[in-house]
């Protein structure tokens, strides 16, 4: 953590708690996060999803040899006639993993397969749809370059270069490209431990009998998928009543056992004050009021040893706070380096949106390509922050920064997809 203290950068910042722009909240937040320390090396199997530690050298050429990038014939580029067909004696054969043993000669050439060594002697490789073979003569067409088709060795990394940056996140790609060094074993930084609970008086877990005015607590289970998503450790603490006591023995609990606390509910008007008192007592937290919709209420801080993120307990809220503040935040701590934004779109938006300036909204929208192939997103309906399905009908936001006022259908949005493709 910085020397700057929580509360000392909260004071120092001329932003308005009770309107804080989301970039600013962001930033905010960022200045305090430090990957955790602790390492492990698992077989790379095991590596999916998780954050390398160490970069990862190649302990050879990528390719190992000189190979064609076609199949067809290897030959000798100073062979090729400028004008006219030229015609060479073939004298064996490549194929990937079996090479030809001899030297490509003056007149000569070598069947080759895609991915064969390229015999000494040969730097050239022309592809079979531009040659005729009659016997062992071989017609090659006019317009052959030296050099072409040919792969060298080292090409894609040199032996001793950096293959993966620490702080990359294995994705199937790395798996394979480390499959493709050698390697069996990778060092990843340990999963974050995250601890969550839910708070309010009203919430009954699945199972129980509702009262009048009992809800069932939803927040620690999407909670639960976006955490394991990410690849936290997740440790779920239930359903915490409003009690001052109660409250604190979880808070202390919590940021004993883990890195991270989060927790729904409780950090509105109202409730923050005992809140905020009994979390000021415990650690270093700052209470904001995001100019968002929705996920207004927002508290970030530490405790003890822990982050804790205090998230608003509309259950479209928490999704919504937990994937622009949050989700970030965790990937720097999981050690995640560089930490991309999750990309933006342009799309057309064809319905109407009700949008008040002066805050970003993050409406749930649907995006499709119309007939003519161009992107076009429209809400997924009503859109209160209590309303789950609003986020299960969509597959993206739609992000109307501070200055939008209400949108007219045929108006470009911003949109950002829920989902990735790896
Ligand atoms: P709060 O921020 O605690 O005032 O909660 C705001 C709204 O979200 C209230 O309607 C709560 O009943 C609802 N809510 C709070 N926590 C949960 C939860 N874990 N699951 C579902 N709804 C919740
Ligand atoms: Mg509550």
């Amino acid at each position: 953590m910085n020397a700057l203290t929580i509360t000392q950068a909260s004071c120092a910042d001329d932003y308005d708690p009770n309107s804080m722009p989301v970039a600013k909240a962001r930033a905010f937040i960022h200045q305090f996060l430090q990957p955790v320390s602790g390492v492990v090396r698992v077989p790379i199997r095991d590596a999916l999803g998780r954050v390398l530690a160490e970069d990862i050298l190649s302990p050879v050429n990528v390719p190992a040899h000189r190979n064609s990038a076609m199949d067809g014939w290897a030959l000798r580029g100073a062979d090729l006639k400028a004008e006219g067909e030229t015609t060479l004696e073939e004298i064996g054969a490549s194929f990937a993993g079996r090479p030809f043993n001899g030297r490509v000669g003056p007149g000569q050439c070598v069947r080759i397969m895609t991915g064969g060594v390229v015999p000494e002697g040969a730097d050239t490789v022309v592809m079979q749809e531009r040659a005729k073979a009659n016997g062992k003569a071989v017609a090659f067409a006019p317009g052959q370059k030296t050099g072409q088709n040919v792969r060298e060795a080292g090409e894609d990394l040199r032996a001793g270069a950096v293959a993966l940056r620490r702080g990359r996140i294995v994705r199937p790609a790395e798996l394979g490209l480390v499959a493709s060094l050698g390697i069996g074993e990778v060092a990843v930084h340990r999963r974050l431990r995250v601890a969550f609970f839910s708070t309010g008086d009203e919430l009954k877990g699945i199972g129980a009998t509702l009262g009048e005015g009992e809800i069932y607590d939803s927040n620690r289970y999407t909670l639960h998928g976006m955490l394991a998503r990410l690849g936290c450790d997740v440790l779920d603490m239930g359903v915490v009543r409003d009690e001052p006591q109660l409250l604190e023995r979880a808070f202390r609990e919590a940021a004993a056992q883990a890195d991270v606390v989060i927790t729904s509910g409780g950090v509105s008007v109202g409730e923050a004050d005992f809140v905020k008192s009994m979390l000021t007592q415990l650690g270093e937290v700052v209470f904001w009021k995001i100019a968002m919709k929705p996920g207004r209420p927002l508290a970030y801080g530490r405790i003890g040893g822990a982050h804790f993120f205090g998230l608003p307990g509309n259950p479209v809220s928490v999704m919504v706070t937990f994937y622009q503040f949050v989700r970030d935040a965790l990937l720097v701590l999981s050690g995640a380096d560089p930490v991309a934004p999750v990309p933006t779109f342009s799309a057309t938006c064809t319905q109407r949106l009700k949008k008040a300036p002066g805050r970003t909204e993050f409406q749930r929208g649907v995006l499709t390509r119309n007939a003519s192939g161009a992107l076009e997103v429209r809400p997924t309906g009503e859109q209160g922050s209590g309303i789950l399905k609003s986020m299960s009908d969509a597959n993206c936001f739609i992000i109307l920064g501070d200055a939008t006022g209400n949108v007219e259908p045929g108006t470009t949005v911003e949109v950002q997809l829920l989902e990735g493709l790896v």
